[in-house]
């Protein structure tokens, strides 16, 4: 084990092994896949005495910074996770307006440095997901509408390939390599041990307002929503969840919106007159009131209860939001009892492409999570799911790879990018990865291009 202190290496049958295995996973585990060991590299030397180690065994390497992952992507049966938990680092030159972080910090613990400085990221809607996982995705954080998707606010990045070669990138050093670094997600040929990222003034205010429906005015809601979408401030964001709560048995519909009022701007967000001109009488109205980071992130993180079993899956289509928003609650009729809920949102602005990786398309998007707490109950989630897909099948135009279910049919990677960045991305894959040593979700690969098992 050259270059690895023994402590940070367990192989299968070691004391301790399992619950490791079982513990890479933010979401409770319901599968079988069994590395051969797994690494906690302290450093970026030990990321390459591991990768060195996995070239000896001849063992494929799966990368994990905080396993949010929904279908545990990294879990590599019979190779090598290289767990970069602890790479856990955070320095912020606050002058330069640039932080250095590792890819194991999380989004809440970089909201708390940036605080007391008076800085901002988009950071991820849940305050334990890891800046690696989200930011390689894509990056879909809090007023990324008018910050655009997180991965563009990365400036440089460190990066160990799977020869152990330790390169830095940026725009004019290994370009590609911070093309893919915007976007590839899962897919990305190698170890990202630093990223640089470039930071934001604080808002002048964050302010918050949450309006609750029932489900019967699901129409006038969804053409009231339809024409706001398209009228918001571009540092408004709004998104729209359908659940059942403890008060209402049946589903309901709550409407959240959020403005970040820029720093330089002359008054707050628009959000005052958000619950003036309701389409239909509110079961809850909370009017707009100031909110932090760490407001937003409690709210959300609430969504997603710890210890459970989840599957997931995202769909951006060409719908018109009411449309969307009629059948995902007729879909939402056959969820299981408990906390499945669904998260529904509009794409209110005419991207133009962006120099990335990241091509995600879609007039409105949904985001569909099954959650349930005990094994039995998971047959009754998985046949929910299957409705839902097959209600999709036709309507999706892509999926955000980040939270794309890529462990079950019968879409594959090449759906979460436009035909010319999955190109790209397959190219040069091949190129830096070329013996496919770095293991991607099951399902990244068209089977027609040979998935390697
Ligand atoms: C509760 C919850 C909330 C979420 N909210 C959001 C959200 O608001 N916005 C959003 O965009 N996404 C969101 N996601 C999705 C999330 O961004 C992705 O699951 C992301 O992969 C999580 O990062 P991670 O490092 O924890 O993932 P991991 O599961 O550790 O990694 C996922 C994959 O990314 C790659 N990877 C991770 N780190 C590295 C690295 N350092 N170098 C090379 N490859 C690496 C590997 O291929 C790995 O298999 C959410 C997920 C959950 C569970």
């Amino acid at each position: 084990l050259k270059g690895l202190p023994a402590g940070s290496v367990k192989a299968q049958g070691d004391d301790g092994f399992e619950d490791l295995r079982r513990n890479l996973s933010w979401a409770r585990l319901e599968d079988d896949r069994r590395p051969a060991a797994i690494v906690t590299p302290a450093d970026r030397d030990e990321v390459v005495a591991a990768l060195e180690l996995a070239v000896a065994r001849d063992w494929q390497v799966g990368v994990r910074s905080g396993g949010h992952s929904w279908g545990s992507s990294f879990l590599v049966d019979g190779g090598l996770v290289l767990d970069l938990s602890r790479l856990d680092s955070v320095e912020i030159d606050a002058e330069a307006r640039r932080a250095f972080v590792g890819p194991a910090l999380s989004n809440g613990e970089l909201v708390d440095e940036l605080r007391p400085m008076g800085l901002a990221f988009p950071v991820g809607h849940c305050s334990e997901v890891a800046l690696g996982g989200f930011l390689l995705a894509g990056g879909l954080g809090w007023n990324s509408r008018y910050w655009g998707p997180a991965s563009m606010s990365v400036r440089s990045l460190e990066v160990v390939l799977a020869d152990g070669s330790v390169l830095q990138a940026d725009e004019s050093r290994n370009p590609e390599l911070l093309w893919l670094a915007r976007g590839a997600g899962p897919g990305f040929p190698g170890v990202v041990t630093r990223f640089e990222l470039e930071l934001q003034p604080q808002p002048r205010a964050i302010e918050m307002t949450e309006v609750e429906f029932g489900i019967d005015d699901l129409d006038a809601v969804g053409a009231w929503l339809e024409a706001r979408a398209t009228s918001m401030q571009s540092w408004t964001e709004m998104e729209v969840k359908l659940a059942r709560n403890a008060e209402h048995a049946e589903a309901t519909i709550t409407v959240t919106a959020v403005g970040f009022s820029p720093a330089d701007a002359d008054a707050k967000s628009d959000l005052g007159g958000f619950e003036q001109d309701l389409p239909a009488p509110a079961l809850r109205v909370d009017g707009a009131s100031e909110a932090s980071f760490e407001d937003l992130h409690r709210c959300t993180d609430s969504f997603y209860p710890r210890g459970h079993f989840y599957k997931a899956e995202i769909f951006a289509t060409g719908l018109e939001f009411a449309a969307l928003l009629r059948s995902s609650a007729e879909l939402f009729e056959k969820a299981p009892p408990g906390r499945s809920f669904m998260l529904l949102g509009v794409n209110a602005d005419d991207d133009a492409p962006l120099d990335a990786a990241f091509s995600l398309s879609g007039r409105s998007f949904v985001a569909c999570y099954a959650i349930w707490s005990e094994e039995r109950e998971g047959e009754e989630c998985e046949a929910w799911l299957e409705s839902i897909r097959g209600f999709f099948a036709t309507k999706q135009v892509s999926r955000y790879v980040g939270e794309a279910n890529l462990r079950e049919g019968p879409w594959h990677g090449r759906d979460s990018f436009s035909a010319a960045a999955w190109e790209r991305v397959q190219g040069l894959r091949a190129q830096l990865d070329p013996d496919s040593r770095f293991v991607v979700a099951p399902l990244w690969d068209d089977p027609a291009e040979g998935v390697r098992a």
